[in-house]
């Protein structure tokens, strides 16, 4: 396997060179299970684990490798074996937010990232041209996806089972400013050719959407063949049982790469301030009209975004949606505070310790 066909690329080399080890093959993550890593390498796919030190070092469970991410491994041909010694830097990456178990809530619910996808260039947004048609879902997921760092277009399928495309088309172009959109069908093949040029060769993709969009069934047809199992690996666990599993990074016939993880597939709507803005640039312009510079657009007088939900500029279910995910930003970032002010806290109780041990050893010497 040639590794730019996997999406290796100029940047990475340099990442990689900067290691300077000759001894580290370059690597991409297509299965992680419980810590136990299966890489696609120039020498074939391999079984691999984190070195010690790479462990030690791990600060979070984001350090830690994800599919679709690039390592520095030492390989041991013999064994089909690796030791991953590195993590090369994202270019994007999506995450899920987890409250890490084992923390209270109390405790302010340590939050960390779990990232379900690395180094993504493409994200087809899927949402179906049937009952799933909901505009709401689209703006939310439309937020995690300029979150990520990488490209979003928005993919309507099932075309065949709707009656008026044309007006499901300019409903989404209302809330998706300047992004793609296509309309598709997976069972009939219509906007295929389409949605296959959107991902060059050696660029990487993930589908995301609620269950029953037709996630499946898009990629099977871009792999052209009727099975989203492309065959799977056999791995040894840690008591040495040997499972078969399968391959979450598939290559497709005209070139480029696809990542379904059943993490991504259940991905939930959040975001951070970046994506909410870009996501409704239309609110926060609006916004910047109200009179009062932290305007809460509720009954403020000259609030330029209530006048125009009553002129009918702006849809109010739209900016209810709005509302909702500001709310669970700043849920986070409360929690994100909370910890921050512990970590204060324990920094002043160290300092203070050490303030009141050199004061008691002054004093024993007589000099205070
Ligand atoms: P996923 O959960 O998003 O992976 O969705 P699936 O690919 O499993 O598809 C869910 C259902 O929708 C299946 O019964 C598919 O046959 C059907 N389906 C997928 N694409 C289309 C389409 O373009 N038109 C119609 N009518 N049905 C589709
Ligand atoms: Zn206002």
């Amino acid at each position: 396997m040639n590794i730019k066909s996997l999406g290796w690329n100029d940047e990475f080399e340099s990442h990689l060179n900067s290691l300077n080890n000759d001894n580290y093959t370059p690597g991409r993550i297509i299965r992680e299970h419980r810590k136990i890593y299966i890489v696609e390498t120039e020498q074939g796919q391999l079984q691999a684990e984190v070195s010690g030190r790479f462990m030690h070092a791990a600060k979070c469970l984001s350090d830690f490798p994800a599919v679709g991410d690039w390592v520095a491994l030492s390989v041991r041909p013999d064994e089909k074996r690796a030791t991953i010694h590195a993590r090369l830097p994202r270019k994007s990456s999506f995450s899920r937010k987890a409250v890490l178990s084992g923390s209270k809530k109390t405790d302010g619910g340590k939050t960390d990232e779990q990232v379900l996808a690395a180094n993504i260039d493409k994200v087809f947004l899927v949402c179906g041209l049937d009952d799933n048609f909901n505009i709401r879902r689209i703006e939310r997921y439309l937020s995690i996806a300029w979150d990520s760092g990488a490209n979003p277009v928005i993919v309507l399928n099932k075309a065949d089972v709707c009656p008026d495309v044309e007006a499901c088309l300019e409903e989404v172009e209302s809330v998706a400013i300047g992004v793609t959109i296509l309309t598709v069908s997976a069972i009939e093949g219509s906007g295929l050719d389409q949605l296959r040029t959107c991902i060059s060769p050696g660029k990487t993709a993930v589908f995301l959407g609620s269950s029953g969009v037709g996630k499946s069934t898009l990629i099977n047809r871009l792999l052209g063949e009727d099975r989203l199992d492309t065959g799977g690996v056999r791995i040894a666990d840690s008591r040495g049982r040997h499972t078969t599993i399968h391959r979450e990074l598939i290559v497709l016939p005209s070139g480029g790469i696809v990542i379904d993880t059943p993490g991504l597939r259940e991905i939930q709507a959040f975001g951070d301030e970046e994506g909410l803005s870009r996501t409704f640039s239309d609110i926060e312009e609006l916004a910047s009209h109200c009179r009062f510079a932290d305007c809460q657009h509720q009954n403020e007088p000259g609030c330029a975004v209530r006048n125009a939900i009553s002129s009918g500029e702006l849809d109010e279910s739209r900016f209810n949606s709005y509302l909702k995910l500001q709310k669970e930003l700043a849920h986070l970032e409360r929690r994100k505070d909370v910890k921050a002010q512990r970590q204060l806290y324990r920094e002043r109780d160290k300092k203070y310790r050490q303030h009141s041990r050199e004061n008691n050893e002054l004093r024993k010497k007589g000099l205070a």
